[in-house]
């Protein structure tokens, strides 16, 4: 479907088989076991993972949460992405539950255990980053593990908010990013940068963040994050790929700076997107995709989720 679409993506693989009849945290029925898992790890990335500059498809290994796969399938995770040199990607210090949950099961904090399975280094991102101390930061930093802040799903939830400011004083990339889909609603990420502007503003004050900071995570942030310095930035010798937005709606018709109307007032949709040099939306449309259609067959899918 990517492909067809002319989407560039990094899909992961995701993976859980600590259940709860372990002491994990997800239910019995969707787990798999190790070695499904690894193996199937490995068939995605040898069939998939294009590398270079120009890939269009790569797949990162994903188990959903340290507490969700037992210390085996993390440390055996790791050799496997360093093995097949592709990134490594879960989520981390979301609530102060997790910590409490780490403390009694690892007896240690969760950025020591992310430590000890070979995860701290700079093939890893970490989504959400809330709940690390001053001295964790400076870890992070040193290690070049970088942080996808998730400012809408850290408000729903109420999980708190990531310190961006002291993460990058301490060398964290910041990057953005809208969480699973089970936690964030529209899964809309220009949507995030008004809400990652604004939480962090009303955090750290008029002075300190401002709507560039909010695009530049959005972009060349997140770009680190996922490991691709050449997208995430318009210059020459980059990777065109481009979204544009009008602003002949009546909510911009005010405006002054049209990147600042573009994040204060709430842009929430392209009207032309570019990938690799190749219009992919056109008018504010996907050129052969049928959305009517779309729409039926996912609110089917979800109805019959919420059903089961
Ligand atoms: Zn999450």
């Amino acid at each position: 479907m990517a492909r067809r679409l002319g989407m560039r993506v990094l899909l992961t693989r995701g993976s859980m088989n600590l259940s709860q009849r372990d002491g994990g945290l997800p239910p019995d029925s969707v787990v798999q076991d190790e070695d499904t898992i690894l193996a199937d790890s490995e068939r995605v990335v040898s069939r998939y993972h294009q590398r270079g500059e120009d890939a269009m498809v790569q797949i990162a290994l994903a188990p959903c949460s340290p507490f969700s796969v037992t210390t085996s399938l993390m440390r055996k995770t790791a050799e496997l992405a360093h093995r097949l040199e592709v990134r490594l990607h879960t989520h981390l210090a979301e609530t102060e539950d997790e910590n409490r949950f780490c403390e009694e099961m690892y007896r240690c904090r969760p950025l020591d255990y992310l430590e000890q399975c070979g995860w701290l280094n700079s093939r890893t991102w970490l989504a959400h980053g809330i709940h690390f101390t001053a001295e964790e930061m400076v870890r992070l930093g040193r290690a070049g593990t970088t942080i996808s802040h998730c400012a809408c799903s850290n408000q729903v939830l109420a999980s708190g908010c990531c310190p961006v400011c002291e993460m990058e004083e301490a060398g964290v990339g910041i990057g953005l990013g809208v969480d699973g889909s089970a936690s964030n609603d529209g899964s809309n990420l220009m949507q995030e940068v008004r809400a990652a502007f604004l939480v962090q503003r009303a955090r750290y004050g008029v002075n300190r963040v401002s709507h560039i900071d909010a695009l530049r995570w959005a972009t060349q942030g997140s770009a680190t994050c996922v490991g691709r310095p050449e997208l995430g930035e318009i210059a020459v010798g980059k990777a065109a790929d481009l979204a544009l937005f009008k602003l002949d709606e009546l909510r911009f018709s005010g405006r002054g700076d049209p990147l600042a109307a573009l994040v204060l007032c709430g842009a929430h949709r392209a009207d032309r997107v570019m990938v690799g040099g190749r219009w992919t939306v056109v008018d504010g449309a996907i050129p052969g995709l049928d959305v009517a259609d779309l729409i039926r067959r996912h609110s089917a899918t979800a109805r019959a989720m919420h059903a089961g």
